[in-house]
């Protein structure tokens, strides 16, 4: 079956069948992100996604979940989503959740009636990267989006009754933001309210504008040390109940995973063991994104 060489999936998504709708990203301007950079947008052809679905339909048959790639498939025009769903249900019965990446604009170019509709066709799950809750730094990373937009797009989603996951970054606002970033990234969080918060560390990539910042010495990039206190200043500021807090994803230096509000506590007090060297870090030879 051929592929896009790039496929780039939630951690969560280990298990499920990655049907790629879209190659790429169509914002792809997020001065941070490397995934896409030499790839030109393009949505796959019908024939390209039926290709990989029949390629599904007889080699895993045992996959109960679906992830639709890259970088936005959510805007994937409505009726040819629609089509799709249809079609994964009828050519792969066994799945039970669809999911995919989107960000602001995906979301935007969607109706509350068609978010409806794709969660009726069996959409679970939205993958929000939020990155911060700071409008400067949005701003700084061209990450094209304002607080204020990332929590309206997040409601609708929300309203809709899908599941939303949100990712932001740790170390995004370098040295001199990172208070700021932890509290502002808090408080959006806290008015989004999402299902699921996953935090990544940066872990910049020579490709990308960012990068070539850090390398000419113009953004500093906290250490492991400041990466933690910007963490425990996050969770300090935290106040969302029945949220999963993940930062397991292989970029950090302290794996944690709890339930807000109700391991607040247990959570904080394992950061400050990290910060006090009573537990170990991840070494940065072994951090990977
Ligand atoms: S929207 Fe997401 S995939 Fe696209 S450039 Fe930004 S971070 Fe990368």
């Amino acid at each position: 079956m051929h592929r896009e060489p790039i496929l780039i999936r939630p951690p969560s998504e280990a298990h499920s069948i990655i049907l790629q709708i879209t190659v790429g990203c169509s914002h792809n301007k997020c001065t941070f992100c490397g995934a896409y950079k030499d790839v030109r947008f393009r949505t796959r052809s019908e024939k390209e996604i039926d290709r990989e679905i029949d390629f599904a339909s007889v080699h895993c048959q045992k996959q109960k979940k679906v992830f639709l790639a890259d970088g936005d498939a959510l805007i994937l025009p409505q009726n040819k989503l629609e089509a799709l769903f249809i079609k994964i249900k009828r050519r792969l019965p066994q799945i039970h959740r669809i999911s995919l990446y989107a960000n602001g604009r995906a979301i935007r170019s969607k109706t509350d009636q068609d978010l409806g509709r794709l969660k009726q066709l069996g959409l679970d799950r939205v993958y929000l990267g939020i990155e911060s809750g700071d409008d400067n730094i949005l701003s700084t990373i061209c990450k094209a989006e304002t607080s204020v937009s990332l929590a309206a797009a997040s409601k609708r989603v929300i309203d809709a009754g899908l599941f939303l996951s949100t990712t932001i970054i740790l170390g995004i606002a370098g040295i001199k933001g990172s208070m700021p970033h932890a509290r502002q990234t808090a408080k959006l969080l806290n008015k989004i309210k999402p299902n699921q918060i996953a935090a990544l560390t940066l872990m910049p990539l020579a490709n990308t504008q960012l990068g070539q910042l850090i390398g000419s010495g113009l953004f500093h990039l906290p250490d492991s040390q400041a990466v933690l206190k910007e963490l425990r200043e996050l969770i300090r500021h935290l106040d969302c109940d029945r949220v999963q807090f993940m930062a397991n994803h292989a970029s950090n230096y302290l794996p944690i995973s709890g339930r807000l509000q109700r391991d607040k506590d247990v959570i904080l007090s394992r950061i400050d063991n990290a910060i006090k060297r009573k537990i170990e870090l991840i070494p940065d030879y072994m951090r990977t994104l």
